[in-house]
């Protein structure tokens, strides 16, 4: 991956792909002190670019440090890393971090990094196995208390947890983990919120200790202009034998339909169909703006 063809965004300049590199004495490496965003561009335009780029600078806020460039410039790098690499469908990872100049947790005065990289990411998950619905693992790991993790934060750090779990998932057969929070509350998937389905009413769990992610946010609002109810609460996993459809919703993962999680089975129903449908026509560059907009 490292060795790819074409250009990366590093500190204001293009590098060739293979050049984009980083100090072994990087602060970041050592503490975790970076934060990422992931995008999709459809059809050469970059969905909710703005929502994501703002979500960057505020993650790096949350842990203590300032991205030197504004939210405009960073959208400007983003569009511009899309267009070099000449992709119209493609992936865009901003990525912000602390470099080496002192070593030891304090690292008050380090440069902050900002690079873009963009690759094409067609499907997350193995095409085939999305439309008959993927199958969850329950997580033995569990999100943290935002006391104990900025958990708003989209940093690197929180995603130590999040590989454990899509490992240890992989390992026995599944697509990736269903995360509870530290009460005990289902919470979210490794790259990816999670909603459920049951008479005909959407129900998710309140995002007061993980990322409430733009994909979630924009399938709300396109449940809702299709008047489907949408209830955000805490859901506790003996709830799950009741629900009949499930999905999982992420930037990488758009709109994916769950058919199992552990002992649980779930079917693929009509609303999870129409939003998956709902969502990729609203990604479109030429869909109208109050779909686009939810
Ligand atoms: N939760 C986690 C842990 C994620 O990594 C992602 C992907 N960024 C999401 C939720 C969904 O966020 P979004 O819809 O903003 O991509």
């Amino acid at each position: 991956f490292d060795m790819r063809d074409g250009v990366i965004w590093y500190d204001g300049a293009f590098v060739p792909w293979a050049d984009a590199k980083v100090h072994v004495l990087t602060h970041a490496l050592h503490y975790a002190s970076a934060v990422f965003e992931g995008e999709r561009a459809y059809g050469g335009v970059i969905f909710k670019m703005r929502e994501h780029n703002q979500r960057l600078v505020e993650s790096a806020r949350l842990l203590d440090f300032e991205i030197p460039y504004t939210v405009e410039e960073i959208d400007r790098a983003c569009e511009e890393t899309l267009a070099r690499q000449g992709f119209s469908d493609a992936y865009i990872r901003p990525i912000a971090w602390r470099g080496s100049e002192m070593m030891g947790v304090s690292a008050q005065h380090n440069k902050i990094h900002l690079a873009i990289a963009v690759w094409q990411w067609p499907s997350y998950f193995d095409p085939a196995q999305r439309l008959k619905g993927i199958r969850l693992d329950l997580a033995q790991w569990r999100r943290p208390d935002p006391l104990t993790a900025p958990s708003k934060a989209k940093a690197t750090g929180l995603y130590m947890i999040c590989t454990m779990s899509k490992h240890a998932a992989e390992r026995k057969g599944y697509a990736d983990a269903l995360m509870l929070d530290w009460r005990g509350q289902v919470a979210e998937c490794t790259g990816a919120n999670i909603f459920f389905v049951k008479d005909g009413v959407i129900h998710t769990p309140t995002p007061d200790c993980f990322l409430d992610g733009i994909t979630r946010r924009t399938v709300i609002g396109l449940a809702k202009a299709r008047g489907i109810e949408v209830v955000e609460r805490a859901i506790l996993p003996e709830e799950l034998s009741g629900f009949e459809q499930c999905f999982i919703c992420g930037t990488a993962a758009e709109v994916t339909p769950v058919a199992e999680i552990a002992d649980w089975r779930f079917t693929v129903g009509d609303i999870t169909s129409t939003l998956m449908n709902d969502y990729m026509a609203a990604v479109q560059p030429s869909a109208p703006k109050a779909v686009a907009a939810a």
